[in-house]
C-alpha cells in the first residue's frame, strides 16, 4: 500500500507552524489512541499519525521530506517501516496520555524510560492521566460541572496495593539476593543488569494476589465531577491533582489533566473574550436605519442602526461578550452588518426600483461616486 502524504496525514498545510503540528498531532493520537479508540484499524491509525509527527516536527527530517517526499527517509525506521522504538517524542505522548500505561507495554516500549527505576520495590508514583472532555459553545461559555468517566488505576483492595495474596509474604530473590542486580564479568569490567528473575525488584511474589495478578493495582472505571470555569475554550487543560492513577506499591497519585474541547455555535464565534456574530438585514432597512434584534448569550437586545449602514459594518455591544477567566468582567460582542440584496421580486418591486433608480443622484452613492473618479482619471491618465 502507498504512503500517505504526512501532511494529509495531520491534516495540516505544507507550510503549518510547529505549534500546529503538536496540536493536530495531539487531536488525532487522542482520537486514535487504541485504549480509546477500540476499532480494528486504530493502531495502525496511531502509528501512521505518529510516524508522520516524528518527522514533521523534526526540521532536519521534515525538510528532507519537503524534498524527496517518502523516499527520502528510507532506512531512517529501521527495517523499513516505522519502529516504535525510533519514535523520539515519548514526553510528549506522555503529556498527552499521562497514564494508560497499556499502550505502551502494547507496542513494546520499556517503561523504564519514564524514570520508573529499578532495583526496588519503593512506591512510585502514579501516572498523569489526559481527558478530552468536549463542552458545547454555552457551556464553556458560562462554566458547568460535569461528570466524567475515567479509566484509571486504582490501588487493589483485597492486597492494599502490595500484589501479595493475603496472608503470605515476599521472598527474597536468590538470583540476585535480594540486589535487585545481577553482574557478569569479563576480563576487563564487570557489567550490572536488572534482575532477570525479579525485574530488580529484589524479591518475588510466590503468591500473588488473584485480583491484581502481584500488581497491587487495578483498572477500573471512576466517575469523577470535574468543575469546569466560565470562558474556557479549546485547547486549555485542566490540571486536577491527585486524580491520576494510582502510584505502584501505594505511591502518590499522579494528575487528571482534563483536554477542553469545545463545539462550534451556530451563530457565535469566539477570539478569545471577544464575541462576533453576523446579521443579515435587508436592503430598506439599512438604508432608512432601522432598530434590530440582536441575539446575545442572556437573550436579546435591541441595536440601533443608523441611515446609510453599509454592510461589513461593526457595532460594539459592551460587555456582552465571554466572561474572562481571571473572573475580570466580560468582553464585548462585535455584531456584523451584512446587508442582503432582495431576491424574488414582484413585477411590481421592480418596478419601484427601477423608478428608484431612475431618479437617484450620485450623492446618495458616495463611494460608486469616488470609485468612479478614479476610473476616470485612470483611463485619461
Ligand atoms: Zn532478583
Ligand atoms: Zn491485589
Amino acid at each position: 500500500m502507498a504512503k500517505r502524504d504526512y501532511y494529509e496525514v495531520l491534516g495540516v498545510s505544507r507550510d503549518a507552524g510547529i505549534d500546529q503540528i503538536k496540536q493536530a498531532y495531539r487531536k488525532l493520537a487522542l482520537k486514535y489512541h487504541p485504549d480509546r479508540n477500540p476499532s480494528k484499524d486504530a493502531e495502525e491509525k496511531f502509528k501512521e499519525i505518529s510516524e508522520a509527527y516524528e518527522v514533521l516536527s523534526d526540521s532536519q527530517k521534515r525538510s528532507t521530506y519537503d524534498q524527496f517526499g517518502h523516499a527520502g527517509l528510507e532506512g531512517m525506521f529501521s527495517g523499513g517501516g516505522f519502529n516504535w522504538s525510533d519514535f523520539h517524542h515519548f514526553e510528549d505522548l506522555e503529556d498527552i496520555f499521562g497514564g494508560f500505561t497499556d499502550i505502551f507495554s502494547r507496542f513494546g516500549i520499556d517503561l523504564d524510560i519514564f524514570g520508573s527505576s529499578s532495583g526496588t520495590s519503593r512506591p512510585r508514583r502514579g501516572r498523569d492521566i489526559g481527558y478530552e472532555l468536549e463542552l458545547s459553545f454555552l457551556e464553556a461559555v458560562s462554566g458547568i460541572e460535569k461528570t466524567i468517566t475515567v479509566p484509571r488505576f486504582e490501588i487493589c483492595h483485597s492486597c492494599n496495593g502490595e500484589g501479595i495474596k493475603p496472608g503470605t509474604k515476599r521472598q527474597v530473590c536468590r538470583t540476585c539476593d535480594g540486589n535487585g542486580q545481577v553482574f557478569s564479568s569479563s576480563s576487563f569490567f564487570s557489567t550490572g543488569r536488572t534482575c532477570p528473575k525479579c525485574k530488580g525488584e529484589g524479591n518475588i511474589i510466590q503468591h500473588p494476589c488473584l485480583d491484581c495478578k502481584g500488581s497491587g493495582r487495578v483498572k477500573m472505571e471512576r466517575k469523577l465531577q470535574v468543575k469546569v470555569p466560565a470562558g474556557v475554550d479549546t485547547g486549555m487543560r485542566l490540571k486536577i491533582t491527585g486524580e491520576g492513577e494510582a502510584g505502584a506499591r501505594n505511591g502518590p497519585r499522579g494528575n487528571l489533566y482534563v483536554l477542553i474541547n469545545v463545539k462550534p455555535h451556530e451563530i457565535f464565534i469566539r477570539e478569545g473574550a471577544e464575541l462576533f456574530c453576523e446579521i443579515p438585514v435587508s436592503f430598506p432597512q439599512a438604508t432608512l436605519g432601522a432598530e434590530i434584534d440582536v441575539p446575545t448569550l442572556d437573550g436579546k437586545t435591541m441595536l440601533k442602526i443608523p441611515e446609510g449602514t453599509q454592510s461589513g459594518k461593526f457595532f460594539k455591544i459592551k460587555g456582552k461578550g465571554i466572561p474572562d477567566l481571571n473572573g475580570s468582567g466580560r468582553g464585548d460582542l462585535n455584531v456584523k452588518i451584512i446587508v442582503e440584496t432582495p431576491v424574488k421580486l414582484t413585477h411590481r418591486q421592480k418596478e419601484l426600483l427601477e423608478e428608484f433608480m431612475t431618479i437617484s443622484q450620485e450623492d446618495s452613492t458616495p463611494i460608486r461616486k469616488t470609485f468612479f473618479e478614479k476610473v476616470r482619471r485612470l483611463l485619461s491618465s
